[in-house]
């Protein structure tokens, strides 16, 4: 079991597969996009595949698929085939911009799959465009028409909340826990990498933050409420709006951060172990691998690693990489 200097038992591996994505998200990457990754310095399947092995051995249980958009990885079924039947990991889930979705439901289940996170932002076709930079609102919405019929549950969407840009769609969007049952959690802007202006008809990137007690405040006239049978076991609270089969969640890195009960471990496309995603700290692992190494003390120094709490209070955002190419 991998346990960290501050008693944390490490038992959830979230991989990034690619920095690749179909959109560029204002939020997430600039407008020119990013240089991105060569084939050759990213991970192969099989060595993912022997990363999640050791890991396994080691406590792991829980394993979730990211980007970059993980979808636009070629035969990412067969990832998720050798994962899912990797002894001792119990979870394989996802998380996607939903784009991919409607074509590969079937498929991604069909290799063991488990359940979605879909990041969806708006519910407005044309403000979806503007902020994913072009991205079509109809494909996600049929890609979770699909993973319902494919039974990729519970569905949960992920909005970034963003004063000015989306903020007026919070209680449409969880109303969707009401008419769909699906768990909807919001999300606080963190400010990494993005900083920079996103175009025209936007408000300055400072001031889209938005905070969770606001939020909170805002949706109890929808009648918010607690609820105390949490279904989940990630950092969001759990709360419901009255009637509803799905949950509402909240994602408080900034201003209320859930490092004490963090249990994560990331690895980055490239093959870097990141004790922290708000921390610049990583452990390069591919080299080894590569070279037949053992990675077992490259694992156990990410997690010796892994800091107390994250330093984004203080204005301390990590400079190396943007959310694509950590995974989120
Ligand atoms: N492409 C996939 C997607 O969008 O779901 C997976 C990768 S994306 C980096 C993972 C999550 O990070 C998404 O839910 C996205 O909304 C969120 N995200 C990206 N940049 C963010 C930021 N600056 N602040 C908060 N969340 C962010
Ligand atoms: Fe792509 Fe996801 Fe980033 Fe949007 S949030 S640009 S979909 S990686």
């Amino acid at each position: 079991m991998f346990i960290d200097r501050y008693g944390r038992k490490i038992t959830y591996l979230r991989i990034s597969v690619t920095d690749r994505c179909n959109i560029r998200c204002v939020y997430c990457m600039p407008a020119e996009g990013i240089l991105q990754s060569t084939h050759q310095a990213i991970l192969r399947y099989e060595e993912i595949a022997l990363i999640v092995r050791l890991a396994a051995e080691h406590g792991i249980t829980e394993v979730r698929l990211t980007g970059g958009e993980p979808l636009v990885r070629a035969d990412l079924p067969d990832l998720i085939r050798m994962i899912a039947g990797t002894p001792g990991i119990e979870d394989v889930s996802l998380t996607t911009n939903g784009l991919l979705l409607g074509k590969m439901a079937k498929e991604l289940a069909e290799a063991g799959l488990r359940r979605v996170n879909v990041s969806l932002d708006t519910l407005n076709p044309e403000r979806f465009a503007r902020i994913t930079r072009g991205g079509s609102l109809q494909k996600v919405l049929d890609g979770l028409d699909l993973a319902e019929v494919w039974g990729l549950l519970p569905i949960k969407i992920n909005m970034v909340v963003m004063r000015g840009v989306n903020d007026d769609e919070m209680e449409s969007m969880a109303q969707l826990s009401v008419t769909r049952g699906w768990h909807v959690r919001f999300i606080e802007i963190m400010p990494i990498q993005n900083q920079t202006p996103w175009g025209e008809g936007f408000p300055m990137p400072a001031d889209t933050y938005y905070p969770i007690p606001e939020m909170i405040e805002r949706l109890k006239e929808a009648g918010l409420q607690k609820v105390d049978d949490k279904v989940g076991s990630g950092p969001a609270v759990e709360y419901c709006l009255p009637g509803a089969f799905g949950r509402i969640g909240f994602i408080t890195p900034v201003s209320e951060p859930f490092c004490s009960q963090c249990n994560r471990l990331r690895l980055t496309a490239d093959g870097n172990l990141r004790p922290c995603l708000m921390s610049d700290i990583e452990v390069p692992i591919l080299q080894t691998l590569r070279e037949g190494g053992d990675i077992l003390p490259l694992f156990e120094q990410a997690v010796l690693l892994k800091p107390e709490a994250h330093e984004l209070q203080d204005q301390h955002a990590p400079a190396g990489r943007c959310m694509r190419q950590i995974g989120g």
